[in-house]
């Protein structure tokens, strides 16, 4: 349906004023067909892997047939001043995280049409694909991403970034399964550890309550600790806890910690104490990264060492 589509579109204004979420680009000169890098690399321009709000993303290859997606963005989409900070926000951050599990940016590039991020090509796409091909997860793959994707967060956090947009969709996988948390866009870098933003971002299905609030407070870095719930329970219940067909319905759901786990999911009862604990309306009352980690959810069934690519469409046999 449109309005999940919409719900998992990130938006950047206050909620109230319920404004356009986002332009699909239109009128676009294409990106050239061989893409030369910093380097002096050529790079054969392959197929669209997917577009967001001013960006397309290609896969490309080099003479060594070696792989990377090109994050493409036309300058007709950096006019203003401001769209032109948000693009140079994103290259600080992003380039400035070097994680095995956060999309390596490699290098960035301009001509005179377009601006260029060389990133590490995610073969197996992003966990959204994979949700929506195959519903919930087994609770042994559940696990096996989930440490990942906690690894990667911390990562970020002890760099004193918050993602601010962690959702399945900005989560890849290259073709090893590993997991690849991408896009910064939203991200926000703290002068120090105690900074709290104001910006209203992230995206309705993943947003969390304090964000929603307009009291003052602002957010950190538990903004991403709720996502993780949120990630963590569509992953073993197949759909986002705070699904409806409307945003505003939404948002008030998400302010009233409105959500419950269906018994047809058949939860383990360590993973439903899990995501109600990450899941707390208060910030402060959310377990930190490691605790998450520490969770009996983690040692009460098994891990898997490897889960095939062919997972992303049907059910893995895990050993
Ligand atoms: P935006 O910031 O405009 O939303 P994204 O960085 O999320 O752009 O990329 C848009 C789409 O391109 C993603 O949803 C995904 O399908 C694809 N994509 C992005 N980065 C990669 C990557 N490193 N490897 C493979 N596909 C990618």
């Amino acid at each position: 349906p449109t309005s999940t589509t919409t719900a998992n579109r990130p938006v950047t204004e206050k909620p109230k004023e319920k404004k356009k979420v986002q332009e699909k680009p239109i009128n676009l000169p294409d990106p050239p067909e061989i893409i030369v890098d910093e380097q002096g690399t050529r790079w054969a321009r392959g197929k669209l892997l997917g577009s967001g709000g001013f960006a397309r993303v290609y896969d490309a290859q080099n003479a060594r047939g070696e792989m990377r997606a090109f994050k493409v963005i036309a300058k007709k989409h950096l006019q203003s001043k401001k769209a032109r900070s948000k693009i140079l926000a994103e290259i600080m951050i992003h380039s400035s995280l070097k994680h095995p599990n956060v999309v390596r940016m490699e290098d960035t590039f301009e001509d005179d049409e377009h601006v260029y991020f060389r990133l590490e090509l995610c073969k197996a796409g992003s966990m959204n694909d994979m949700v929506k091909r195959r519903g919930r997860y087994l609770d042994a793959e559940a696990r096996y991403f989930m440490v990942q994707i906690l690894a990667g967060c911390q990562g970020m956090h002890t760099s004193n970034i918050i993602h601010r947009d962690l959702k399945l969709g900005n989560i890849f996988l290259d073709e090893d399964m590993n997991v690849k948390i991408g896009d910064f866009g939203l991200a926000a870098l703290l002068k120090d550890q105690g900074e709290r933003k104001k910006t209203v971002c992230g995206t309705p299905n993943y947003i969390a309550p304090e964000v929603l609030y307009d009291d003052g407070e602002g957010h950190s870095f538990e903004v991403d600790v709720w996502s993780v719930g949120v990630i963590l329970y569509t992953m073993l219940v197949g759909k986002p806890p705070f699904q409806t067909s409307n945003i505003q319905e939404i948002y008030t759901k998400i302010k009233k910690n409105d959500y419950h786990i269906p018994a047809e999911a058949e939860l383990l009862v360590e993973a439903e104490d899990l995501i109600t604990k990450i899941l707390a309306p208060k910030p402060s009352d959310r377990p930190s990264l490691i605790e998450i980690m520490n969770h009996p959810w983690f040692t009460c069934g098994a891990i898997p060492i490897y889960i095939p690519m062919q997972a992303t469409v049907s059910e893995p046999r895990l050993t």
